[in-house]
């Protein structure tokens, strides 16, 4: 039987079991002859690592040591607020070649901060294992020295991966099926991530996208590449952003369907991430996705107290030098936030999609409600 049902969804064998090892056994080949001599230690990253660090450990025929490690978010000071931290290294890594043993590498994102991390311990080098890398969703400037499989991006599951925590034990590689009779758009998730400047949005989107593989638009960081072009629309949006005011509705409605159009129509969905901004954008978006067959699926609202929000971008400030991140600045967008913004939650509510989630204490908490809305809406 080559389609199974793993909870609400059905997935299709794409490789299998013995096609797997032909693949870990050739990167064990390619390591056993690059590390000769260097007595690697391996970090093999839980839960999805599991079975693949297992059958590459046995192939592995120079002497090695293997650790594992699991990856923890945290609220934290940095300019995103987002601490990412390595658990479980007991191991002292100086002077040591670490090869990271990872699943899947989707953005790269996660190793980039990893590699970062375990550069501070004083390696002599760390390396990338991975069973998969999707190419097309490849972001991160970083270097992936080994790789079992490259794959195009569907959801896949088995051999370590799991859905909803379902079908690590299965022995082969299945991708999931699109139900030919499910309209994919009512399949299709886009969400509107909400709240105040410094709520999290930018940093809860990085998760979602990486966890669904759903589309991004921050229209902040449209506008911000628009400003380092120097093209005219940066010129007028640098005047608004500067002091802390909104771009007009009709301006970025324009640039709001003109990016949405890139990814086609039949994608995934899209998070929109800082709009709608006003209750004009909203109303404008849901015509635009409806012209499109389109509809918001859900609007999740991240809800931070005031004083934290000050606090947070007034750090962000500091940290990044983002030219609206300073106290005067700051008040006012808090100011056109409550006054143009916040009515979109009433707005929401009545349309029967807001989801409100506290926006205040662990990253992975918070995370964590985010991801219980959107697998609803699956
Ligand atoms: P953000 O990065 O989302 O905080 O956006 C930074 C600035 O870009 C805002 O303070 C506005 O000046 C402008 N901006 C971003 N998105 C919108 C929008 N949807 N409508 C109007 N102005 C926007």
């Amino acid at each position: 039987m080559d389609i199974i049902q793993v909870l609400d969804k059905k997935f299709r064998v794409t490789t299998p079991e013995a096609e797997i090892l032909k693949r870990v056994d050739a990167v064990a080949q390619q390591i056993n002859k690059d590390m000769e001599g260097k007595n690697p230690l391996f970090l093999a990253v839980l839960n999805g690592s599991f079975i693949f660090a297992a059958d590459l450990m046995r192939r592995i025929t120079i002497p090695c040591e293997i650790s594992f490690v699991k990856l923890a978010s945290y609220q934290g000071t940095t300019s995103t607020g987002t601490v990412e931290e390595v658990i479980g290294i007991s191991e002292n890594l100086a002077g040591r070649t670490v090869i990271i043993v990872e699943d899947i590498v989707e953005t790269g994102l996660t190793m980039k901060r990893m590699m970062e991390t375990l550069g501070t311990r004083n390696p002599a080098s760390v390396h990338i294992c991975a069973l998969l890398q999707k190419p097309e969703k490849l972001k991160a400037d970083i270097d992936i020295d080994y790789v079992a499989m490259r794959i195009p991006n569907d959801f896949i599951l088995g051999y370590g991966l799991d859905y909803n925590q379902q079908g690590r034990n299965l022995r082969d590689i299945y991708t999931l099926v699109e139900d030919e009779n499910t309209n994919i758009k009512g399949n299709m998730k886009n969400i509107v991530i909400f709240g105040a400047p410094g709520s999290g949005k930018g940093t809860q989107s990085d998760l979602i996208i990486e966890k669904y593989g759903l589309n991004h638009i921050s229209t902040g960081d449209v506008l911000r590449s628009e400003i380092k072009k120097g093209s005219q629309l940066g010129k007028t949006a640098k005047e608004y952003i500067d002091d802390g005011m909104l771009i007009p509705d009709s301006l970025m409605v324009d640039i709001l369907a003109s990016v949405y159009d890139t990814f086609g129509t039949q994608h995934k969905g899209v998070i929109f991430d800082g709009f709608p901004r006003t209750v004009p954008q909203a109303e404008a978006l849901k015509k635009m996705l409806a012209d499109r067959g389109h509809q918001v699926a859900a609007m999740i609202e991240l809800d931070v107290p005031e004083e934290e929000l000050m606090a947070r971008l007034i750090k962000r400030g500091q940290e990044s030098g983002r030219s609206d991140d300073n106290a005067e600045t700051i008040k006012k967008r808090l100011d056109v936030y409550h006054n143009q913004t916040a009515p979109l939650i009433e707005w929401y509510q009545k349309e029967g999609i807001r989801h409100h989630i506290d926006g205040l204490g662990a990253l992975d908490r918070i995370f964590g409600d985010i991801c219980q809305v959107i697998d609803n809406i699956l």
